[in-house]
């Protein structure tokens, strides 16, 4: 079992940090953070006077390490990635003693285990990477023991360590991902993933009201719907899993009877083809346009040499075969400093009137998804024909040839519009 921090504790371990590197610090928070932690102790195994004061004094140690920590940045106020590493991941560090607890309260044997123990990675703090091998070796040989004998071992998601030792994390929402990795090594049957929704939707509940969970999906439905926006499982979640063809199950803890979402290689088949519809909301599409574009090799090259420069992520390309225009979508985040940076590497092209302009417009990006969308001829044809009698405007497409996926850039306006009538035209209500 692996376990993440409770609600919002890692974002406090953050924002203490950053607190902490400016000379600052707020006593209070070691307190609240005992004391909740605590409270829930109390619940979970109150009435086994041994074991609670066992799990009060891991969570004193634990609190009583990253004050320390605190203290240490307050002195030098330098918040390096590493150190930030150390002090974010302290949540988990809570939470698995208390999980631990409450198992063995019920009478299996169990125990809290730091994944520093068991995960290798790169040291790229704040979003290392597993080292595979390195992992299956340090986890089987901690693990399989203790699993063997009966005992269920806690381990804490989100954090992991180099092999010289040093803490590191996985990325924000990372424990997802730390139990995909440990099921991998371990050659799990299946890797659950416990969350706060019935599994994954054929669109967004708040969206489209008749939204259906989906029994089934293939990794790759899996990732493109997590790329698109459904934030149920984190992008790279499922990937050790499915190097190893380990179905992943999303579940929900508010709701355990549901069967949730499997995530398998073959995925369901669905004669329809589209399984689900997604929305990415306030991202930038920019527009480089000019009819002098036309046969000047170098201006796409140049632009996405740009948008690599600028370290930007792009969610969605098109180009129309006229070579007048090309578009791109970036988050709002990313995309002013892109747009500066083309405005200045395609200044020559600008001032020559090859380009005419580069715009850039907030909007939303609508995907229709599914693998079965392969070779079905038609899919298309229904998208746009949802799209025209619910009175949408297309602004821009893109169909990746997988055919897993069609995109559409629509106006922010008109972006529930569009998933609800595509989302209807494929009856995706009556979707299991
Ligand atoms: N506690 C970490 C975070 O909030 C990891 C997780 O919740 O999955 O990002
Ligand atoms: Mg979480």
């Amino acid at each position: 079992m692996v376990t993440s921090a409770m609600s919002k504790v890692t974002d406090a371990l953050i924002g203490a940090a950053r607190l902490a590197s400016t000379g600052q610090w707020d006593p209070a928070l070691r307190e609240e953070l005992f004391e909740r932690h605590k409270a829930v102790a109390d619940v979970l195994v109150g009435d086994d006077a041994a074991r609670h004061e066992a799990v009060l004094d891991a969570l004193r140690q634990r609190l009583e390490r990253f004050e320390k920590l605190c203290f240490g940045l307050s002195m030098v106020h330098e918040l390096t990635p590493r150190l930030l590493d150390a002090i974010s991941g302290t949540g988990e560090m809570l939470s698995a003693p208390l999980v631990a607890a409450a198992i063995a309260s019920r009478g299996r044997t169990s125990q809290a285990v730091d994944a520093t123990e068991l995960i290798v990675t790169t040291d790229q703090h704040g979003g290392a990477e597993p080292l595979t091998d390195e992992t299956r070796v340090k986890t089987t040989e901690r693990l399989k023991p203790a699993i063997a004998r009966g005992e269920i071992p806690v381990v804490t998601g989100f954090v992991a360590a180099t092999a010289d030792g040093v803490m590191t994390t996985l990325g924000r929402g990372g424990t997802d991902y730390s139990a995909s990795i440990v099921g991998a090594a371990l050659g799990a049957d299946e890797v659950w993933i416990w969350t706060d929704v019935d599994g994954v939707m054929t669109a967004n509940p708040s969206e489209v009201p008749e939204a259906r969970t989906l029994a089934e999906i293939s990794y790759s439905e899996a990732s493109e719907l997590a790329y698109y926006g459904a934030k149920v499982l984190h992008y790279k979640t499922i990937l050790p899993a499915f190097r190893q063809r380990i179905p992943v199950r999303v579940l929900n803890s508010f709701n355990p009877g549901h069967p949730g979402t499997r995530v398998t290689v073959e995925g369901h088949p669905s004669a329809q083809g589209v399984k689900a519809v997604t929305s990415i909301r306030g991202v930038i599409l920019v527009a480089i346009s000019g009819t002098g574009m036309q046969g000047i090799p170098g201006i796409v090259a140049k632009t996405f040499d740009v948008v690599a420069a600028q370290q930007a992520n792009v969610l969605m390309i098109s180009q129309a075969s006229s070579e007048n225009n090309i578009c791109f979508v970036l988050s709002a985040a990313e995309a002013p400093r892109v747009v500066a940076a083309l405005r200045t590497a395609l200044e020559f092209e600008l001032m020559r009137g090859h380009i005419e302009e580069i715009e850039e417009q907030q909007v939303a990006i609508v995907a229709a998804v599914g693998d079965r969308m392969r070779g079905a001829p038609g899919i298309a044809a229904t998208v746009f024909g949802a799209l025209g009698e619910a009175g949408v405007n297309v602004i821009a497409i893109s169909q990746g040839s997988s055919e897993r996926n069609i995109s559409l850039v629509v106006t922010e306006r008109d972006a529930a519009d569009a998933v609800r009538a595509i989302h209807r035209a494929f009856q995706l209500d009556k979707m299991s």
